[in-house]
């Protein structure tokens, strides 16, 4: 059994050379789960010797070009690639209009099924179930309609009952920290978390609803998460030490995320 969080993009919105922008599949036992698609994903997937044709189930937080970007180079070279197996993308309703207009211009050569299944609610909400393996979104608090995900390894009972909760990584970007964050993470092995700012810059993160790394580990602690994973850092930021060390001051069990870097929770 496997089930881990690898991240391929650290950086926030602005492009910068040497860090990508939010990508990051989760696998599970083998069943891959891409979330976020920043320009430049499809490389990074190949860098890190992910193949294309595993991603099945896509998850999109928000209609951000710094979440987005890359879902149509990605769709076009799977097309090039020959994929025949249907592609499922769990995004904002919105979304329907950039898939029509990608499809109307460049979607010639595309012969798999790309099927959008609009995020819409208003709290946590299961939005795939495949038997052991069940994943939820629910809304963050961003400046568009944006959503986090639980991605959840039940254990099936040996013989009769309900399957029970064994491991669980959530991800909650863009965001700032809002009433019932924590409670809708309670309890995950893993939280990847918005962490865009150090204190020095706590009432922009407020203004441009982006949280701080402090804020983050707030989150991670009043979940009781087993451990923190800080991402989407500011271009403003040369050395993220200062987010990492500030998180820590309130949640030790954090960490920074890194290009690249796996973080198993089994
Ligand atoms: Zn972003
Ligand atoms: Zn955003």
């Amino acid at each position: 059994m496997n089930f881990s969080i690898t991240t391929l993009g650290t950086a926030s919105a602005k492009p910068i050379v040497g860090q990508h922008q939010s990508a990051h599949v989760v696998n599970m036992h083998g069943r891959l789960f891409l979330i976020d698609c920043g320009e430049g994903a499809q490389f990074q997937l190949s860098k890190y010797g992910i193949s294309k044709s595993r991603l099945d189930n896509i998850l999109i937080s928000h209609l951000h070009g710094d979440h987005l970007f890359g879902i149509f180079g990605l769709l076009s070279t799977m097309a090039m690639e020959g994929r025949v197996s249907p592609v499922y993308i769990y995004a904002p309703k919105d979304f329907s209009s950039l898939l029509k207009f990608f499809l109307a211009h460049f979607g010639e050569g595309v012969k798999f099924e790309i099927n959008h299944i609009p995020l819409k609610s208003k709290g946590p909400e299961e939005i795939i179930n495949l038997h052991n393996c069940h994943v939820w979104a629910f809304p963050m608090n961003h400046m568009i309609d944006c959503y986090g995900f639980k991605i959840i390894y039940h254990k099936m009972p040996r013989h009769e009952g309900q399957p029970e909760v064994y491991k669980s990584i959530a991800y909650c970007s863009d965001t700032a920290p809002f009433e019932s964050e924590a409670e809708w993470v309670r309890g995950v092995d893993l939280l990847y978390h918005d962490s865009t700012y150090a204190d020095d810059n706590e009432a922009l993160a407020g203004k441009v609803h982006h949280s701080t790394a402090r804020q983050a580990a707030q989150v991670a602690a009043e979940a009781g998460a087993g451990k923190l994973i800080l991402g989407h850092f500011s271009s403003r930021y040369k050395d993220f030490g200062v987010l990492l060390a500030e998180a820590r001051e309130v949640f030790p069990e954090s960490y920074l995320a890194q290009e690249g870097k796996t973080f198993e929770v089994i």
